[in-house]
């Protein structure tokens, strides 16, 4: 019987047990340093949405949206439900131009999409006020995923399907046997695995670089809020209002308590370097001023805002490689590992489809899309040391939104 070893307790790790345990092909052990959640994926948005700017990434996003379906009602006995609202993507003039060059593709692929005016906008959700030159995009299988449900469903079932996971073991190295990954080092010692996938999101370069490897990966401080409660429930679908500087959605804290989430960049932070293993990301802070400048930017858009103050923050990572696109596969030095870092401020969205192509590809099996796109053979090593030895600010990145 094959064993199975995945690095991580975030929503890629816990996807890529949860496929491995359903495919019934081995022993799956997961390994978390800290507790599952720990990383980014119980600080994130939950925002999904398929409509991306390559080919892969959307008919990537496309198997994700039918996966939280599937998920929806594989983990509602444990609290989660992906909330279908749709997505609606806003853009200027300007950013148009560029994402109207898109539509054929989504075409092609037989994505849906519907183009809204601002009168349409309005009038189909009384709750917005968008610009009069603004374009919608909406993407109707788009949706959320509050974290805080799906992370600790999505661990129970891994759970009750088989898988061991364990808490507080940080994996230190990569165990290598004749140039082949054959199981990871410990503190409890070694662990012999016939596949490995490692899925440490912002510590990927410093744990990679234990092994030689480099991958261009940078990682960004990203945050976002809830608000307090309010009086009734708000109707407007998800919205990456690029345009107000941010990202807003509906929230829940339980059936019955609505909020409102909202979130954005600080263009001007300087990068976040994760030198060292041991690094959390509860040590991360948020500037004070983002609290004040999102409610100002977003209010216009949605006037409910004014009503309300930010209750709580979560502060976490976005990794970005070098191209924006995510990592995802084989290492050809390394057989035996397989790797998924780098989805941008789209983690959450891409966690189904990347769990179930990391699983596919440690398991030896062909993967459900064509990802050589994502490979992480992709770049020279001269641009992987540029990248690396350059420091960035946030808005250097590209801003490739959920
Ligand atoms: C504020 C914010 C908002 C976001 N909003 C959205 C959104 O709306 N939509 C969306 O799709 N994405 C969003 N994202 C991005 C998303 O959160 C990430 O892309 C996603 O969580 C990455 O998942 P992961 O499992 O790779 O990483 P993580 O959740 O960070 O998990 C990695 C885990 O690896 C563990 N680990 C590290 N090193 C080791 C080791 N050596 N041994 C054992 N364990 C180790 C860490 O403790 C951590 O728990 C947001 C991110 C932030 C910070």
């Amino acid at each position: 019987m094959p064993r199975y070893i995945v690095i991580g307790g975030g929503a890629i790790g816990l996807n890529a047990a949860y496929q491995l345990a359903r495919m019934q092909s081995g022993k799956v052990t997961l390994l978390e340093k800290g507790l599952v959640g720990d990383g980014s994926s119980s600080r994130a948005g939950g925002i999904i949405t398929g409509l991306l700017w390559s080919e892969t990434g959307v008919l990537a996003r496309m198997i994700s949206l039918r996966l939280y379906q599937e998920l929806s009602t594989d983990l509602e006995q444990y609290g989660y439900r992906f909330q279908d609202v749709g997505c609606l993507n806003l853009f200027d003039p300007a950013s148009w131009k560029e994402r109207e060059e898109l539509l054929p593709m989504y075409d092609r692929l037989g994505f849906g999409y519907e183009i809204l005016d601002d009168a349409q906008m309005r009038g189909r959700w009384p709750d917005l006020t968008p610009e009069a030159d603004l374009v919608g995009l909406h993407d109707n299988l788009g949706g959320y995923s509050e974290p805080h449900e799906f992370v600790p469903a999505l661990a129970r079932r891994c759970r009750d399907l088989g898988v061991e996971i364990r808490e507080n073991a940080q994996v230190e190295d990569l165990q290598i046997d004749n140039g082949r990954v054959v199981g990871v080092q410990t503190a409890m010692g070694l662990l012999e695995a016939d596949a490995v996938i490692c899925t440490v999101h912002a510590w990927t370069v410093t744990f990679m670089a234990r092994c030689g490897t480099r991958l261009p990966i940078k990682s960004f401080v990203h945050q976002r809020y809830v608000s307090s409660e309010l009086q009734e429930r708000v109707a407007f679908p998800v919205i990456n209002a690029n345009p107000y500087g941010g990202y807003i959605r509906p929230a829940r804290l339980g059936t019955t308590d609505f909020r409102i989430l909202a979130g954005g960049e600080t263009e001007e932070r300087e990068e976040q370097r994760v030198d060292d293993l041991a690094f959390r990301m509860s040590e991360l802070r948020a500037p004070e001023s983002v609290r004040s400048s999102l409610a100002t930017n977003l209010t216009p858009l949605v006037p409910k805002l004014a009503t309300t103050r930010w209750e709580t923050e979560q502060v976490g990572l976005i990794s970005y490689s070098l191209d924006s696109e995510p990592i995802l596969g084989k290492l050809p030095e390394l057989p035996g590992l397989v790797v998924g870092a780098a989805f941008h401020s789209g983690g959450l969205a891409y966690s189904p489809v990347a769990g179930l192509l990391l699983a596919e590809l440690a398991a030896g099996e062909s993967t459900s899309v064509e990802i050589s796109s994502f490979s992480p053979d992709r770049f020279s090593a001269e641009d992987t040391d540029a990248y690396l030895a350059s420091t960035w600010v946030q808005g250097e990145a590209l801003r490739r939104r959920h």
